[in-house]
């Protein structure tokens, strides 16, 4: 059996130290009436800079939640939560103004919360460039420059009831990017849109992160995103619960295959999710039995325990 101390990661450390997001431990408790709802419950993340990270889960899992602290939006109840030099729980309420309107850039799931529907494309993405103080036509030539790049330059003088939801999202990137952020986050952008449109919209904010060099979050709930993004973060029950890492190998003959892979995440704690379908597969309930070999750790069924029922 194993026992004595659990396993704890490192809160610094080179990876720690570097990354451009640290969550540790998070957790939010929402008070309704009398009803506590625990909506983060010591949840990890890190996210390197220049990273293009989704998170995926249940309805429910926390995934708004998170996205909302990260957006300055919220605060949580306890743990940590950093951006770049932004504790975001000990900031002061004009260092998160700043925040929002310097360092990151958000998009939500509901196109008409993105843009004002009495403004042109243009105008729209002008707009947040005004505290800049920049001349009006430095920011029209700047918004002209971020329409191009998600693809909708022609369109510029359109008011967001001339567009197509695909298309407003595409604006809403570019008003995301008007501050020039070191992040973007975005809650299920695509939610609104059909397969193809979001499969396009998932295309511009790769181009974003690989030229641009912004960091994306992005929350969705597409099945395909996995394709799309280099590494995907599983939330459940208000915790980190798996990650695919889309990896490039070359392969024996010199081809480079595209190899994807699972891991199951290991929280400060030593807490670790395991999968529904092995857990049901095994009957798994209540208590399991661990061995640990030399190179890796065995998790067995209570048969005993099964029997006493
Ligand atoms: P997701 O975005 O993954 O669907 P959310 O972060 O929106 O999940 O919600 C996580 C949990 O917190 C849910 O149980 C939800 O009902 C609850 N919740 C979210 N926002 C609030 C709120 N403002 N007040 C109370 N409960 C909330
Ligand atoms: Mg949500």
């Amino acid at each position: 059996m194993v026992t004595g101390q659990s396993p704890h990661r490192p809160t610094s450390g080179p990876r720690v130290d570097d990354a451009l997001i640290v969550c540790d431990n998070l957790v939010k408790i929402y008070q309704v009436a009398d009803l506590e709802v625990v909506a983060l419950q010591g949840l990890d993340l890190v996210v390197e800079r220049a990273e293009f990270v989704a998170l995926v889960g249940a309805s429910g899992s926390g995934k708004s939640t998170l996205l909302n602290i990260l957006g300055g939006l919220d605060k949580p109840s306890a743990g940590k939560a950093r951006v770049g030099d932004f504790d975001l729980i000990a900031m002061t309420d004009a260092d998160r103004t700043a925040y929002r309107r310097n360092t990151i850039g958000f998009v939500w799931q509901q196109t008409a919360r993105n843009l004002l529907p009495y403004l042109s494309a243009v105008d729209n993405v002008a707009m947040p460039m005004l505290l800049a103080g920049s001349s009006s036509r430095q920011r029209r030539t700047a918004a002209m420059t971020l329409l191009e790049v998600v693809g909708l330059a022609d369109r510029h003088a359109h008011k967001p009831g001339q567009l197509s939801g695909g298309e407003q999202q595409r604006v809403a990137v570019a008003i995301a990017l008007a501050n020039d952020p070191q992040v973007l986050f975005a809650d299920e952008p695509t939610g609104e849109l059909d397969t193809a449109t979001s499969a396009a919209l998932f295309d511009v904010l790769r181009s974003v992160n690989e030229q641009r060099g912004v960091t994306i979050v992005v929350v969705t709930h597409d099945p395909q995103v996995a394709d799309h993004v280099r590494r995907t973060v599983a939330i459940r029950d208000g915790r980190t619960s798996s990650e695919v890492l889309r990896r490039t190998r070359v392969g024996a003959d010199g081809a480079h295959q595209v190899v994807s892979e699972e891991f199951a995440v290991l929280d400060r704690a030593g807490r670790l999710q395991l999968p529904t379908e092995y857990v049901e597969a095994l009957e798994l309930d209540d208590r399991v039995r661990l061995t640990l070999d030399p190179d890796h750790i065995n998790v067995w069924p209570d048969e005993d325990g099964a029997n006493d029922r």
